[in-house]
Protein backbone atom coordinates (compact mmCIF):
# COMPACT_ATOMS: atom_id res chain seq x y z
CA UNK A 1 0.00 0.00 0.00
CA UNK A 2 1.17 2.89 -1.06
CA UNK A 3 0.33 5.79 1.62
CA UNK A 4 1.25 9.51 0.37
CA UNK A 5 0.61 13.13 2.05
CA UNK A 6 -1.28 15.49 0.25
CA UNK A 7 0.08 18.57 1.49
CA UNK A 8 -1.69 20.95 -1.71
CA UNK A 9 -4.76 18.71 -0.65
CA UNK A 10 -5.04 19.42 2.85
CA UNK A 11 -2.88 22.35 2.97
CA UNK A 12 -4.16 25.41 4.81
CA UNK A 13 -5.21 28.01 2.33
CA UNK A 14 -2.42 31.36 2.63
CA UNK A 15 -3.52 34.57 4.66
CA UNK A 16 -4.34 37.58 2.61
CA UNK A 17 -1.60 39.58 2.54
CA UNK A 18 -1.38 42.81 4.42
CA UNK A 19 -0.85 45.90 3.19
CA UNK A 20 2.43 47.03 4.81
CA UNK A 21 1.56 50.90 4.82
CA UNK A 22 -2.19 50.85 5.62
CA UNK A 23 -4.16 54.09 6.15
CA UNK A 24 -3.39 57.72 5.02
CA UNK A 25 0.03 58.96 3.84
CA UNK A 26 2.38 60.58 6.62
CA UNK A 27 3.58 63.33 6.64
CA UNK A 28 7.83 63.50 7.14
CA UNK A 29 9.53 64.93 10.35
CA UNK A 30 10.82 68.14 9.36
CA UNK A 31 13.72 66.57 11.35
CA UNK A 32 14.65 63.64 10.83
CA UNK A 33 12.31 62.89 8.07
CA UNK A 34 10.93 59.67 9.50
CA UNK A 35 7.27 59.12 8.76
CA UNK A 36 5.20 60.85 11.65
CA UNK A 37 2.32 59.99 13.21
CA UNK A 38 0.38 62.83 11.43
CA UNK A 39 -1.38 62.65 7.73
CA UNK A 40 0.24 65.08 5.51
CA UNK A 41 -2.97 67.56 5.67
CA UNK A 42 -1.52 68.31 8.52
CA UNK A 43 -0.71 72.13 9.00
CA UNK A 44 2.54 73.18 10.41
CA UNK A 45 5.52 71.33 11.27
CA UNK A 46 4.96 67.74 11.52
CA UNK A 47 7.55 66.00 14.30
CA UNK A 48 7.90 62.08 14.28
CA UNK A 49 7.21 61.05 18.11
CA UNK A 50 11.18 60.90 19.14
CA UNK A 51 11.76 64.20 17.62
CA UNK A 52 8.87 65.40 19.02
CA UNK A 53 9.88 64.47 22.70
CA UNK A 54 12.96 65.72 21.97
CA UNK A 55 11.75 69.41 21.14
CA UNK A 56 9.11 68.68 24.18
CA UNK A 57 12.42 67.80 26.67
CA UNK A 58 13.88 71.00 25.02
CA UNK A 59 11.35 73.50 25.36
CA UNK A 60 10.73 72.17 29.31
CA UNK A 61 14.85 72.79 30.35
CA UNK A 62 14.35 75.98 27.90
CA UNK A 63 13.85 79.16 30.67
ZN1 LIG B 1 11.98 63.12 13.61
Amino acid sequence: MDERTDDAYCGTPAPAPVPADAGPPYADCVLCGKPTEYPESTKGSTLCPVCEWQEAGRTACSG
